[in-house]
């Protein structure tokens, strides 16, 4: 299994940031460690090009991003301070969900170490995402004649919402959110299938409802490449989840997104998206079992 990594393009943030922003490089030296991958399986991505970002994006937002000319508030409602870091990261992270679902139609799964920024709207970012990394490679993977319908399923505790409202009325693309109803974004959008959890909800309900939600997802998408992002932040511990679901959970889950791909001969690529456990370690744990599960289920 082929894997992206963005870690080494440092996004420079002030100490004291509530950004995780080390889990990345944890993430690629736990993996790593785990003397399943060698350095050869790890790749840095190209930077995705203003052509293939305003598949998903405002040219003139981009524009702004790219020369560190958004207004005040909107790089606010970002949350990073701006620098040519934070472009150079941005791109690199859409570029690498770009070239793991170019790998995983070749391979049948691939991954982005990072990526999964899935609060970035066509026109504004919010909630620590610029570019949407997810948007704008299923429109290069269509672009590219490698897949004609896409389905995203978007497993990150927080609705999918900038995804939702870039691809809505786009019917190639089906998005797929399951998410706590009571967590942020609070004005949620509407996506092709969302499905809103309650607070504390616990492993077995989150299965049972994410195999509904997945039946039905691929029912209707009838899709030819998954864009998975397997958010860490629905874990038990984490500081911005409300949900309740274990280690254990969160690998089934992981299992149940699998095993549909894989029963319709879909190939997936993934990205990792939110993560803020108490205990960082957590969070690069639950990231890294998703790696080493797809590693395992597809050999
Ligand atoms: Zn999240």
């Amino acid at each position: 299994m082929q894997l992206y990594y963005t870690d080494v393009f440092v996004l420079p943030l002030p100490t004291g940031h509530r950004f995780p922003m080390e889990k990345y490089s944890r993430l690629r030296a736990s993996l790593l460690a785990c003397g399943e991958f060698t350095e050869a399986d790890f790749h840095l991505p190209h930077a995705a090009s203003d052509e293939e970002l305003a598949r998903a994006h405002d040219p003139a937002y981009i524009q702004q991003v790219c020369c560190g000319q958004l207004p005040e508030k909107a790089q606010k409602a970002i949350g990073f301070p701006w620098s040519e870091g934070m472009v150079e990261r941005s791109r690199r992270s859409a570029g690498a969900t770009i070239c793991a679902c170019r790998l995983a139609i070749r391979l049948g799964v691939s991954a982005n170490l990072a990526g999964g920024t899935h609060h970035a709207f066509r026109d504004r970012g919010e909630g620590f995402c610029v570019f949407n990394d997810a948007a704008v490679a299923a429109r290069a993977m269509q672009a590219e004649g490698h897949a004609k319908r896409v389905l995203i399923v978007d497993c990150d505790v927080h609705q999918g919402n900038g995804t939702a409202s870039i691809l809505a009325g786009d019917e190639s693309i089906f998005t797929f959110s399951i998410h706590g109803a009571r967590n942020f974004p609070f004005e949620k959008e509407q996506s092709d299938l969302d499905i809103e959890l309650p607070d504390g909800c616990a492993d077995d309900a989150y299965l049972d409802h994410l195999d509904a939600g997945l039946s039905t997802a691929f029912a209707l998408a009838q899709p030819d490449l998954v864009i998975y992002l397997a958010g860490a932040d629905p874990y038990h511990d984490d500081r911005l989840g409300r949900l309740s679901l274990s280690f254990a959970g969160l690998a089934e889950r992981d299992r149940r997104v699998f095993s549909h791909c894989q029963a319709l001969d879909v190939p997936v690529a993934i990205a990792m998206a939110g993560g803020y456990a108490r205990q960082i370690d957590d969070t690069v744990r639950i990231h890294a079992t998703t790696i080493r599960l797809a590693r395992q289920n597809w050999g």
